[in-house]
């Protein structure tokens, strides 16, 4: 199959816009569509046709009108222009017609600088104020965005009327359709139970193909996939791993990666949802950010004699996270969905801490990570900064678990130390379960989870010793965040 993107045709030096046309011109394609991103995050687009598209567009650029995008321009200045990158390049396969994708930046038509509210150039500054710092020439982003594919989404309010109504027949609430009818269609069984979609194989889980179809598309477009899987939520909640990436990078793939799988599912005739808290009683979507430095090719937060084995810039690096943990949440839990998904009993972090092992907020030593979010970044580096080195966690007889690296959502309860209050726990105190349903990280659940306690018995010991070198030969150093979200 010929390759989607175009990379290769720059051979390894920098990609210019006629390489872009060369792609176009070897996939036949009849129309682009140029992509960038607005303040609350959606990806917004405009096609031309490739008769229209020449090399002067990728300096010149192509006008929009500003105002009408969320957050950006009023009327009055609504005049923008679109740059597009060529290195973003790539066969988009979600149309009729044959259809190049390319990715924009925003500037401004009179002075022709970069939009300062153009997330991607955010991403951009705070890639070059890394640099400038001299602690590392080069972030990595690694985020897990979690997602739900539903069969049916349904919501609406009104003067008269406000509802919502999702349906997906692996849900738990299906057991005991169709009881006592004589026509119609069966109930097959095999549905999956509340907060146990972790991860079972076929028949219960019956969107396997579906994710694999996501990859395969993710991967012809330039991302790099790992792990695919059923996540905890009953109703179809599912991850796709993927490799971790330079922040503009990733922050791209990761737009990329949430059109990818939407249309996908859209394709399946079902409906995909990044939402952060869907249902209620179920495990929300969240988005681990793991995240690394590195200066001239090495690990900066790497240092094997330190707390698990992190460097002191790497403690840095978490005390900024930790010091600026509640503006963070402007970004990270933006909305009030979002906000809602950090309660106690769903896997959602509810403390601003951290440890090595303890999943709510942890520091395992695994790989690197990314969240596309810069202030993350900023933050952490405010933080590296003024050397808010945090306080040790406390060691305490917390379980541990062996899990493949891009692992799942933190525990909620923490087992290990805690360094500061929880800027996620809403107001008013946490809202737990209903009595007597089994949450994750109840002991119900944890019953059949491979787990290695601390003084366990021999298997458990080798099992936790094979898992954590296999980390640490895949990469030095990870950090594990809050549970982010981004729209
Ligand atoms: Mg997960």
């Amino acid at each position: 199959m010929t390759p989607a993107t175009v990379e290769r045709f720059a051979a390894g030096r920098e990609v210019q816009p006629a390489d872009v046309l060369a792609l176009a011109q070897e996939h036949g394609v009849r129309m682009v569509d140029f992509k960038f991103t607005d303040i609350p995050g959606t990806w917004q687009h405009l096609g031309l046709s490739i008769h229209a598209l020449d090399e002067e567009a990728f300096t010149e650029g192509l006008g929009f009108d500003g105002s009408s995008i969320r957050g950006f321009q009023e009327i009055a200045e609504s005049d923008m222009v679109l740059i597009p990158d060529a290195a973003s390049a790539v066969i988009d396969p979600f149309h009729e017609e044959k259809t190049l994708s390319i990715v924009c930046n925003v500037i401004d038509p009179i002075t022709r600088e970069r939009y300062s509210r153009d997330p991607r150039y955010v991403a951009h500054k705070a890639e070059r104020y890394l640099v400038e710092t001299g602690i590392a020439d080069t972030v990595f982003m690694g985020p897990e965005a979690e997602f739900y594919v539903f069969d049916h989404a349904a919501f609406d309010q009104q003067a008269n009327t406000a509802f919502y109504e999702v349906e997906s027949d692996q849900a738990y609430w299906n057991r005991g359709r169709g009881f006592g009818a004589r026509n119609g269609d069966s109930n097959l069984g095999y549905k999956i139970r509340s907060q146990q979609g972790y991860f079972p194989t076929p028949p219960l889980d019956t969107h396997g193909d579906i994710r694999g179809q996501m990859v395969i598309e993710m991967e012809r477009m330039g991302i790099r996939c790992e792990f695919h899987h059923h996540e905890v939520g009953s109703a179809g909640q599912a991850e796709i791993n993927v490799r971790f990436a330079t922040l503009l990078r990733m922050a791209d793939n990761l737009q990329l990666q949430k059109y990818v799988v939407k249309n996908v599912a859209r394709r399946f005739g079902k409906t995909a949802t990044f939402m952060p808290k869907p249902l209620y009683e179920e495990n929300g979507s969240g988005m681990h950010v793991h995240q690394s430095l590195a200066k001239d090719g090495e690990n900066v937060m790497y240092d094997f004699q330190g707390y698990g084995q992190l460097s002191r810039e790497a403690l840095n690096y978490i005390g900024g996270l930790l010091r600026h943990g509640k503006a963070l949440m402007a970004f990270c839990a933006p909305t009030t969905n979002s906000y809602r998904r950090l309660v106690p009993g769903y896997e959602a972090p509810v403390n601003l801490m951290y440890s090595q092992r303890n999943q709510a907020a942890r520091v395992p030593p695994a790989g690197p990570l990314v969240q596309p979010v810069p202030g993350v970044l900023r933050a952490a580096h405010g933080g590296a900064r003024r050397d808010p080195e945090p306080d040790r966690p406390r060691e305490s007889p917390g379980r541990r678990r062996v899990r493949a690296p891009g692992g799942r959502a933190g525990e909620d309860r923490p087992r290990a130390g805690v360094a500061g209050g929880g800027p996620g726990c809403p107001r008013g105190g946490p809202r737990v379960p209903a009595e007597g349903r089994g949450v994750h990280g109840g002991p119900d659940r944890d019953v059949d989870r491979l787990q290695a306690p601390r003084g366990g018995g021999p298997g458990a010991a080798a099992a936790a010793s094979v898992g954590v070198r296999a980390v640490l030969r895949r990469v030095r150093a990870r950090l594990v965040l809050l549970g982010c979200w981004l729209r």
